[in-house]
């Protein structure tokens, strides 16, 4: 029942209706007996800002930030962690105790829960390849970084490849051949999210056994590529992973509490 001491969680984005985040995070409330609820804010881009001082101000108890928000809410928080200085992306808000938010980024670190999880592997001085360069590649490249992994960039906008480090050619042949040179192989675009064809632009060709492909789109039953990789050999990871643990992570902040993870994974299961 909600009243008058129920506590107010929830995510911003344009548009946010399609979101699987308040599905994970109520199942999460329910299990732990908790008087919280997670709602979906809709935010139109040029009031981001207004928004994010607006629900500090009402009292909201956490916040999550998706697309295409997750740079602009930096200029709203009190200040932000490490993650999110060098990402340049917040996805999680939690109080600051003094009437504002503290700014992180959830998505680095549920990205290598998911792949600690689903296919794990040694990335000391690995070869990876990191398809995209947005906001949530950025928080991809850092998490693999910080484990002391080689990642290569392909972007269909070269310049944002070669901003985030060490770009390669993106489609074709020359992308096949740097996919079959790394041990890891990560979809941080948008390409997968629609449709039953693997995208022609993504790397196929040089996938195979003893590699681990990773596709950050979540869609139920998994992407395409990510379906096509496994076929050929390959060990994958979902996104449905990474959107379980940031949410998770995310969760823990706000609450205080352990997250149940497995009701999260189920409420993500059941959409
Ligand atoms: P973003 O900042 O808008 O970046 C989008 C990326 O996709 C860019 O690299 C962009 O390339 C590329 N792209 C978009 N359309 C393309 C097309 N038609 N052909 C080739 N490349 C294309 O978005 P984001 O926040 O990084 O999110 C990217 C995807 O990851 C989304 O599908 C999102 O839902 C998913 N995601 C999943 C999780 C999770 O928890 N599993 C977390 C965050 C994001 P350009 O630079 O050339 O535009």
């Amino acid at each position: 029942m909600i009243g008058g001491g129920t506590r107010v969680a929830g995510i911003i984005g344009w548009p946010v209706a399609h979101s699987l985040s308040p599905a994970m995070h109520n199942a999460a409330f329910r299990a732990l007996r908790l008087d919280w609820i997670y709602a979906a804010f809709p935010v139109e881009p040029a009031r981001v800002e207004e928004a994010v001082h607006g629900l500090a101000a009402a009292g909201c108890a956490g916040l999550n930030v998706t697309i295409p928000h997750k740079r602009a809410a930096i200029a709203a928080c009190s200040s932000v962690s490490e993650a999110v200085t060098a990402i340049g992306a917040a996805n999680t808000l939690v109080p600051d105790g003094a009437g504002g938010f503290r700014g992180d980024n959830t998505d680095a670190a549920g990205f290598l829960r998911a792949l600690d999880e689903q296919a794990p592997l040694d990335l000391a001085g690995a070869d990876v390849l990191l398809i995209g360069a947005g906001g949530a590649a950025r928080a991809v490249a850092f998490a693999l970084r910080g484990r002391g992994a080689r990642v290569r960039v392909a972007n269909r906008t070269a310049a944002a490849a070669a901003e985030l480090g060490d770009p390669v050619p993106f489609t074709g042949p020359a992308l096949d051949t740097v996919a079959g040179q790394s041990a890891l192989v990560v979809n941080a675009t948008s390409l997968g999210l629609h449709g039953d064809d693997v995208p022609a632009e993504l790397p196929m060709a040089g996938i195979g056994r003893g590699q681990v492909v990773a596709d950050i789109v979540y869609r139920p039953g998994g992407t395409p590529w990510l379906a096509a990789a496994a076929g050929r050999g390959a060990r994958t990871v979902d996104g449905l992973g990474m959107l379980l643990h940031q949410g998770a992570a995310a969760f823990e902040q706000w609450t205080g509490q352990s997250p149940p993870v497995e009701v999260m994974r189920e409420a993500l299961a059941a959409r």
